[in-house]
């Protein structure tokens, strides 16, 4: 009998895999698809990491590395948390996994009983609400505007809070919207969770280097809440590594400890080699990061110019990540050719079959009205992908 799991059965597929795959199987028909769906750099992962896996391989790492990742490693990415975001953690709190994703997961496996709610502010990672419920924990969403540049406030956070409320997570700058929190507005959510001991806070910080509004802003730097902040974070990103599977999770001792034993029986520790090559991305030159961000913002800039000539998309200006995030409401309920375009599935789906540009409908981040692109290409696709699409949603009537 064929016959999945009731957990495996409930679990949704990951819609940015999903259109990404979906893309490529088009380009391998011969179909000419400029690809915006999926989130990474498409930058090669700098020469000097690349040396260092080699070496790696060389010296002979190509033995199991203890579970929470090399010692190495650790302390690298511990000086890192000191010296970039003034956080104290120790290399025992580090634990290494594949992939932030896997940090994510780990840390809601660890902390979400049964029945345990967990906040998400919407729009939200398309995994976030699948991991919490694959633990079986209930998500609480909380819904945020394109006016309020997409984010959450205290006291909406506040009014979201039961006695059953155990988490909150929070991604700055976000996926999908791009939208960075301030200082004082992490302040002001961080001064909501002081009073509410038992809620913990998961703060994926994965597109810390893509920011272009300055410092990165973590809501662990506060000490009041400091003991009860999980931050995620990893090499994905920031060095264009989203390959090489390395993310990690610092934590109280508590909950790296607890991470680190389901890790031992789930996956082991990650790959010794991309994790000699982490270590090379943590320490050394910062200056292809800094050069990524500069195209980020440059691209940014050039999508925004071109959506603003596209009417009845609305926007909010992303200040992080790599992604566009507008509502395109108004073009629900228009017709191509008798067929009518009902919701964000239908149109991000017209746009891959007439404008042969791939996206990823808001509906799998919990906001049905919008779309989203990653800028993540050359400006050249960029700049023809636009025109295609402008020319496609002309089209609509
Ligand atoms: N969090 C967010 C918000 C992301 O966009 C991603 C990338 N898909 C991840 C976590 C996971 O990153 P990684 O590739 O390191 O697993
Ligand atoms: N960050 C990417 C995205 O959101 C990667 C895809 C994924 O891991 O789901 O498109």
């Amino acid at each position: 009998m064929e016959k999945v799991s009731k957990r495996i059965a409930a679990l949704a597929d990951s819609q940015t895999l999903a259109m990404n795959q979906k893309s490529k199987d088009l380009e391998a028909q011969g179909i000419d698809i400029i690809n915006l769906s999926v989130g990474e750099p498409d930058f090669f992962t700098p020469e000097h990491v690349k040396e260092a896996a080699k070496k790696a391989i060389d010296a002979n790492y190509t033995f199991y590395s203890p579970v929470p990742g090399y010692p190495d490693l650790r302390k690298a990415i511990s000086v890192k948390l000191k010296e970039e975001n003034n956080l104290n953690y120790s290399p025992a709190q580090i634990v290494v996994s594949n992939g932030a994703k896997h940090s994510l997961a780990n840390a809601i496996m660890t902390i979400i009983d049964p029945g345990d709610e967990v906040i998400v502010l919407a729009p939200y990672w398309v995994s976030y609400v699948e991991l919490v419920k694959l633990a079986e924990g209930k998500t609480v969403i909380i819904n945020t505007s394109i006016e309020n540049d997409f984010k959450a406030t205290p006291a909406q956070i506040e009014a979201a809070i039961t006695p059953r409320t155990r988490a909150l997570l929070i991604c700055s700058p976000s996926n999908p919207t791009g939208s960075v929190y301030t200082r004082d507005e992490l302040e002001g959510i961080a001064r909501v969770i002081e009073k509410h001991p038992n809620i913990i806070v998961l703060s994926d910080e994965i597109y810390e280097h893509i920011n272009f509004v300055g410092k990165h802003e973590s809501i662990a730097q506060f000490d009041f809440i400091f003991e009860r902040v999980i931050v995620i974070n990893g090499v994905s990103k920031g060095y264009s590594m989203t390959g090489w599977r390395i993310g990690y999770l610092a934590a109280p001792c508590w909950i790296a400890n607890a991470c680190n034993k389901l890790q031992g029986q789930f996956t082991s520790g990650p790959s010794s080699i991309a994790q000699k090559a982490s270590v090379a991305a943590i320490t050394g030159d910062k200056s292809f990061t800094r050069e990524m961000n500069k195209a980020f913002r440059r691209r940014r800039d050039l999508v925004i110019d071109m959506m603003k000539e596209i009417p009845g998309m609305k926007i909010n200006i992303p200040q992080g990540a790599f992604y566009v995030f507008p509502d395109m409401s108004y073009f629900f309920g228009k017709t191509f050719q008798g067929k009518k375009i009902e919701n964000a599935d239908d149109l991000s789906l017209f746009l891959l079959s007439e404008a042969h540009v791939a996206s990823v409908s808001g509906d799998a981040f919990g906001a049905p009205e919008c779309i989203r692109f990653s800028y993540a290409t050359s400006d050249d696709k960029l700049r023809e992908a636009f025109k295609r699409i402008k020319r496609s949603l002309e089209l609509l009537q």
